[in-house]
């Protein structure tokens, strides 16, 4: 990518192009293939292994491994990067012991997780992909790398695109939901937004699309457990976001912790060579995760020399802590159990991926102090953090208009999450300052001005059950246990209720309930929560819940006695501020749901892009018919469906129509539909467009998304909106794996949410 650069070297010499003295000296490095050939002919055994050596710092450590000595280990040249360290101090510092201090001075790759922003953090994943706006998408990643760049970091572990359609998994928080359409577009604008498509500059990083492949499809929703899917469902389904974010260029790939077709995917050389290589044509290098290759013992693949040997055979360039690379590799080597050429060949993906990032020109090319000091946390990024918070936001139940809130009055925040500034930023937030997030009962007071009284009580702790409340506010995230007892906790709430024209219940999961590890059984806001919200709903007076969320929750009993419920995730760290601009009306809510949001944990998995069965039900009021595919004790539909989420105004769809009613595989189609602004807000509005496939060589779902595209609107405002249908849209992996469009008959539903019904149909013809 940048074969050309010239570079100005700053005092350190380098693979002996020697500089002088306190000059700047500008020197041409040679072409990456040149460059990288002649440096891997100088390495040693040992320092090619050791390239391969990703050891954590120790700062933040998950999982089981923690590695020591690691300046001792840079020096000797056993070390290729180093993860989740923050500062740009440290990382300066840490970087000089490979440049001045190791045989060939070949400076280490930073990596950390900076999965939604850096300092300054946007919503969590699963929230920021209900604002299906790209742009936003990709400017949130392009400020994340900006503010990491400018601390240091050069590698981030994102984008985590794992589809997942169970939300008892804790994961569904740092993905994009349940559609491998929108998941693709979204893979694609993060690694664009991190990587610009110039690893050149100084405020790109490198991305790395995780956790390949299928880890949002455990069993039975727990985290690391098994996985077993089809073929056919791995490609139409599981598969296109990674692809896609190959596509995009992404530098790096993470392997997933769990099998696949019993191999773990660390050793899974049918997935990491046939796969991503050889079909999909990806040209950077594989990191394991955490672990992932001594993990393979636990999973009864060999000790870790076998294993060690099977991950590198597989096609894994990188070792994230196991060590296994680094300790074992040569004796396998000896015994020919792998080939040197499969070393080099590791050691010069990694070298390109340095080489790429400029860092054989200037190893201190992220360790400019003072774009740390003018960068990071500031006022435009945070701005931008706030109205990107806003647009994810979801407008679940809306109940005669009791949003947006008044300026003026009483109002009663009322809740465990409401002065919670340590829970604001989410999950995997490894560089927000907590204490700086902005609290829900911050941004109210600010948003809603002087001419509002803002009463507060919390009302309640998280759970009744303390050790459960450690488990969920773990990693300084704490929502400072109340010590009181729940009567006293009540009273105070009640009293503070009372004098209110308003209550706002800032009621849900704290943060750490839903990320890794962080599986649930039960879907439903805990019982103390639940408590709470009934006495206040028997005050009489209007409540609004404000429902923090990590995942699609259980909420048949709130959408049965609540008027009004905004799903805000944890919307970073300007939530409050957000949410605040949203319930009074300054933002006007145009979030839509990324997975569907079941009625009970019996449904699950549940997605709106399912097959059909030989005994579908045939009422739409979800009766109960015995011998069709439903529940005796339940419905089958969701509570709210993918791609669902209201306004304060209101848009009516007219006049769908469609350029002609058959289509050759050279030919496109138009689709258009007329949509009004019908409310009394100016508003945005996500257009949808599903199809489905009636008749083909194998299943096809009811309804699959094949275009978006959100629209603003002024109150009385029209807009046609047209979408293109290509063949490309209507192609699928067939039984033999083959990516094809099959002739017939296909319906399209356009509207404003995957129960969209208005449809019309044409045929694709040979
Ligand atoms: C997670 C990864 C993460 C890695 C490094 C693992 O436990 O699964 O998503 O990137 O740790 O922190």
């Amino acid at each position: 990518m940048n074969t050309k650069l010239i570079i100005v070297l700053l005092g350190f010499s380098l693979f002996g192009y020697s500089q002088k003295k306190e000059t700047k000296q500008t020197v041409k490095i040679k072409p990456k293939t040149e460059f990288v050939a002649e440096l891997l002919s100088k390495m040693t055994l040992d320092e090619k292994l050791g390239q391969l050596n990703l050891p954590t710092s120790g700062d933040i450590t998950t999982g089981q491994a923690n590695s020591s000595n690691v300046a001792k280990k840079i020096e000797e040249g056993k070390v290729g990067g180093l993860f989740n360290i923050k500062s740009v101090q440290k990382i300066k510092e840490v970087q000089k012991i490979a440049v001045e201090k190791s045989r060939l001075k070949i400076p280490l790759i930073f990596g950390m997780d900076v999965i939604h922003g850096y300092e300054t953090t946007f919503p969590i994943p699963l929230g920021l992909s209900c604002s299906w706006d790209m742009k936003l998408i990709e400017r949130s990643a392009q400020i994340a790398a900006k503010e990491a760049s400018a601390d240091g970091i050069n590698w981030t572990f994102s984008p985590m695109v794992d589809i997942s359609r169970d939300p008892r998994w804790g994961r569904v928080s740092e993905g994009s939901g349940e559609d491998p359409f929108l998941g693709s577009q979204i893979a694609k604008a993060m690694v664009n937004g991190y990587q610009q498509n110039d690893l050149s500059k100084n405020n790109t990083i490198l991305a790395c699309v995780k956790h390949f492949a299928l880890y949002g499809a455990p069993e039975a929703g727990r985290d690391y457990n098994t996985v077993d899917m089809s073929h056919i469902k791995m490609f139409n389904d599981y598969f296109p976001p990674y692809k896609a974010a190959v596509d995009a260029g992404v530098g790096s790939v993470m392997a997933s912790f769990n099998e696949i077709d019993g191999i773990p995917a660390t050793g899974n050389k049918w997935l990491m060579t046939d796969v991503l290589r050889k079909q999909w044509g990806f040209k950077g290098f594989v990191v394991t995760d955490f672990t992932g290759i001594p993990e393979m013992i636990e999973h009864g693949m060999g000790d870790l020399q076998t294993v060690s040997a099977l991950a590198l055979n597989a096609g894994v360039e990188m070792d994230m802590v196991g060590e296994g690379f680094l300790t074992t590799l040569k004796k396998s080597l000896d015994e020919k159990k792998v080939s040197i050429e499969q070393i080099d060949n590791a050691v010069r993906l990694i070298l390109n991926a340095k080489y790429d990032l400029g860092l054989f020109h200037d190893p201190y090319k992220y360790c400019d102090e003072k774009r740390a000091k003018t960068e990071i946390f500031t006022n435009p990024h945070r701005a931008e953090a706030r109205k990107t918070a806003a647009q994810s936001l979801v407008l679940l139940k809306n109940q005669n208009q009791l949003l947006p809130l008044k300026k003026s009055g009483t109002i009663a925040l009322i809740g465990p999450l409401a002065d919670a500034k340590e829970n604001m930023a989410g999950t995997w937030s490894v560089a927000t300052n907590m204490e700086k997030s902005i609290s829900l009962l911050a941004g109210i007071k600010e948003v809603a001005g002087t001419g509002t009284k803002v009463l507060y009580a919390k009302g309640s702790n998280l759970d009744y059950d303390e050790t459960f409340e450690t488990n969920a506010t773990m990693f300084g995230k704490t929502l400072h246990r109340d010590k009181r007892s729940k009567e006293e906790m009540l009273a105070e709430a009640l009293k503070v209720a009372n004098q209110a024209d308003v209550i706002v219940a800032a009621l849900g999961e704290s943060a750490e309930m839903s990320g890794e590890s962080s599986s649930r059984t039960n879907l439903e806001i805990p019982q103390a929560q639940k408590d709470l919200l009934n006495e206040l709903l028997k005050t009489g007076k209007p409540v609004v819940l404000v429902l923090f969320n990590g995942r699609p929750l259980v909420l048949n009993d709130e959408n049965a006695t609540v008027p009004a419920i905004l799903d805000v995730w944890f919307a970073g760290s300007e939530a409050g501020s957000a949410i605040a601009d949203v319930l009074f009306g300054d933002e006007n809510p145009s979030g839509k749901l990324t997975a569907t949001f079941p009625r009970s944990v019996g449904q699950v998995p549940i997605y709106y892009n399912q097959k059909n069965t030989g005994r579908p039900l045939s009422n739409k009021e979800g009766k109960f018919e015995k011998f069709r595919s439903n529940y005796i004790d339940e419905r089958n539909e969701p509570l709210f469906p993918f791609g669902f989420g209201l306004s304060y105004t209101t848009f009516d769809y007219s006049n769908l129509k469609i350029s002609s009613d058959k289509m050759n595989f050279n030919e496109k189609v138009n689709v258009t539909v007329d949509v009004t602004n019908t409310g009394n807000f100016d508003g945005k509005e996500v257009v949808q467009l599903y199809i489905r496939d009636l008749v083909g060589s194998v299943t096809r779902p009811i309804k699959e998304l094949k275009g978006f595209q959100k629209i603003a609107l002024k109150k009385g405002e029209k807009q046609t909106v047209t979408f293109e249908i290509s063949v490309e849209d209507l192609k699928f992996y067939n039984s033999d794996l083959q990516f094809v469009a099959e002739p017939g008959t296909f319906q399209v539903f356009v509207g404003t949410n995957s129960d969209a019904d208005k449809k019309l149909s044409f045929e694709l013809i040979k």
